[in-house]
């Protein structure tokens, strides 16, 4: 499904919309440059899982835990990614019924997610334009 969203207020509302669907045990992999809108969906979507506490970019912190949203950024890893994201136990987490684990710059781990992951990529097209595909 394609999007286009014209604000950070409509790429907040997908967001919101999408998180209000989830079930529990998805993980949301986020792809897109930077300022492509990734920190701004995992607001909405933070929103529409019922979690109040402010999300922000966490640029020097790789995981913020948001009651059982997990929100990862991998923007900074370079090297040995995936074994730093293992060091970080987010494999354990995975998977849980209770957990919602969201991660922007999910390429970078592309090959130890598991199937079921949901693809969801960010595209600038304009000053206030997003593409937006979820998979
Ligand atoms: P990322 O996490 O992908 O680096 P952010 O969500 O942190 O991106 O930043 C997106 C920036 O683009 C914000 O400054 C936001 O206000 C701006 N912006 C403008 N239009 C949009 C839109 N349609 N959707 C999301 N962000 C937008
Ligand atoms: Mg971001």
């Amino acid at each position: 499904m394609e999007y286009i969203t014209s604000s950070s207020q409509e790429t907040k509302s997908l967001g919101r919309k999408i998180g209000s669907s989830l079930k529990g045990g998805e993980i949301l992999a986020l792809v897109g440059g930077l300022g492509a809108g990734k920190t701004t969906f995992v607001q909405g979507l933070a929103e529409g899982l019922g979690i109040t506490s402010k999300i922000i970019s966490p640029t020097f912190i790789l995981l913020r835990k948001h009651g059982n949203l997990y929100h990862l950024d991998l923007y900074r890893l370079e090297d040995r990614v995936e074994h730093e994201v293992e060091n970080l136990g987010l494999t354990d987490i995975w998977g849980r019924k209770d957990s919602v684990v969201v991660i922007e710059w999910a390429e970078k781990i592309k090959q130890m997610l598991p199937k079921e992951t949901k693809w969801i990529t960010f595209e600038n097209i304009g000053e206030d334009e997003r593409k937006i595909t979820v998979e």
